[in-house]
């Protein structure tokens, strides 16, 4: 943005060290990281790049690594795990190395842009418990192109804890009386490039240590920020590129959905209290996933007075996918069929379902929220014209077609723009459920319940 370009930051910025870890990572890209921060930093400002090798297989990563560092004008360092420990792990090694008075992550396949670092570091100088990330810039992984992020996305999250980017709502654009130069408050982070305080990192708790390979630390320590009297940014004037990669080029030791799972139960059982819920009943089998011990975790929260998730939702993240106020949260079943509302693994802009009900959660759960939408994690159920199917898009908050009056003693569900009721089918299909002029019979009926949480919660 051209008003980034005449900015002006003080001079005596605190110095960084930039932490990278990496497994398996490409020789070119790894290096490009390197050169891009010394050429696209301010010398003053850059105390020393540390890489940390999460205990890669290639041999060009050992000593020819070593070799080719040390001919560079600024001091890096490279360090080795003994194991396969995974992100988390690799990036705490790499902090408890540190010197600069604040830490900058970021992953091996990056490029700084120039003045990537003033805008981050101004604002930890400004206030220490700031934490920033830059707005991350896509270089393609086809053919290396590079191309602009976007000001106008921030971070969430849905139900199933993939972190998410949303539009920025108007009310943090007018919090920034529309400067779009202004940093974003953004609820979570991407996780991988962000400045954080050096002890600022040590005083909230730096990261889990019990969270393996990859996964679920980006929403963590977003939450932990938030809950515990921090504040999380995107700064709007700081552009860095990351190459967004379709596939892992490496092993989950372990498998894939059970690391992750892990990660994720470690985080919502510590951080979301009842709102974990949102998460376990949508992600049928997770609570069978074993999360380990999560009492020194507990410890901090405890330690820190860190407010509950509920103050997060409600402050930080008031359009955030999961409703603070809800009136259900499980199956809608029709009365007349027996059957169940079912997104059927649908993406957006298709029609929902109705399938036998199957009391697993995940495909059939709705909930039912205190603004009236019938959501299915990100996704409303919306109906753009009379006798309608019924479609799921995304949630936009200003009622509209995506509002819908429960009636607890007819058991209706009325479309109010239309003045129809959820009905089981259309005319012509029965598999898709649509809206019909109220007639007060059992396909129009539904039960709004909670789907019994699984034994082990
Ligand atoms: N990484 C690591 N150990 C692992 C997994 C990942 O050191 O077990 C590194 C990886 O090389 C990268 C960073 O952590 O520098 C983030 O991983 P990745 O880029 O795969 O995550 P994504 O950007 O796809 O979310
Ligand atoms: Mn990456």
């Amino acid at each position: 943005m051209e008003r980034c370009k005449t900015k002006v930051y003080p001079d005596n910025l605190p110095t960084t060290s930039v932490v990278i870890v990496f497994h398996n990572e490409a020789w070119s890209t790894l290096l490009r990281t390197v050169h891009s921060v010394i050429n696209r930093s301010p010398r003053q400002m850059l105390e020393e790049i540390i890489l940390v090798d999460d205990a890669s297989e290639r041999d060009f990563l050992k000593r020819p690594l070593e070799n080719y560092v040390k001919k560079l004008k600024v001091p890096v360092y490279v360090i080795r795990m003994e194991q396969r420990s995974g992100l988390i792990r690799a990036r705490l090694k790499g902090a408890a190395a540190s010197k600069g008075q604040v830490i900058t992550f970021l992953d091996a396949h990056c490029e700084c842009t120039v003045g990537w670092l003033e805008p981050l570091l101004a604002r930890i100088k400004a206030d220490r418990r700031t934490v920033v990330c830059p707005i991350i810039d896509v270089i393609s992984d086809d053919t290396f192109e590079y191309m602009a992020g976007s000001d106008m996305t921030y971070g969430g999250f849905n139900w199933k804890l993939n972190f998410r980017w949303y539009p920025v709502p108007q009310r943090e654009m007018d919090r920034r009386k529309g400067d779009r130069t202004l940093p974003v408050r953004t609820p979570t982070m991407a996780g991988g490039l962000f400045s954080i305080d050096r002890n600022y990192f040590q005083e909230i708790g730096t990261y889990d240590a019990g969270m393996d390979i990859w996964g679920g630390e980006n929403l963590e320590i977003s939450f932990r920020i938030w809950q515990c009297g921090g504040t999380l940014e995107i700064v709007t004037c700081s552009h860095v590129g990351h190459v967004f990669r379709k596939a892992t080029p490496y092993t989950f030791p372990g498998g894939t959905g059970q690391i992750i799972n892990k990660n994720n139960r470690r985080l919502a059982e510590v951080w979301m209290d009842e709102f974990k819920n949102f998460f376990y009943i949508i992600s049928p089998g997770v609570t069978k996933v074993d999360y380990g011990d999560i009492s020194s975790r507990a410890g901090l929260r405890q330690k820190l007075q860190c407010k509950p998730f509920s103050w997060y939702l409600e402050n930080v993240y008031p359009d955030s996918q999961i409703p603070r106020h809800y009136f259900s949260l499980g199956e809608i079943r029709n009365v007349e069929t027996n059957q169940c509302l079912d997104n059927m693994a649908r993406k957006e802009n298709e029609k929902v379902g109705i399938f036998n009900c199957h009391g697993m959660g995940g495909n059939q759960v709705f909930s039912y929220t205190a603004n009236k939408e019938i959501r299915t994690d990100d996704l409303c159920l919306d109906v753009s014209k009379l006798n309608g199917p019924v479609t799921m898009l995304k949630c936009h908050h200003l009622k509209g077609n995506q509002l819908w009056e429960y009636d607890p003693v007819k058991l209706t569900l009325l479309h109010v723009n239309s003045n129809q009721c959820l009905d089981k089918a259309t005319e012509d299909d029965s598999q898709v459920p649509s809206i019909r002029d109220c007639n007060g019979n059992r396909s129009q009926q539904w039960l709004l319940r909670n789907v019994t949480l699984p034994e082990t919660l």
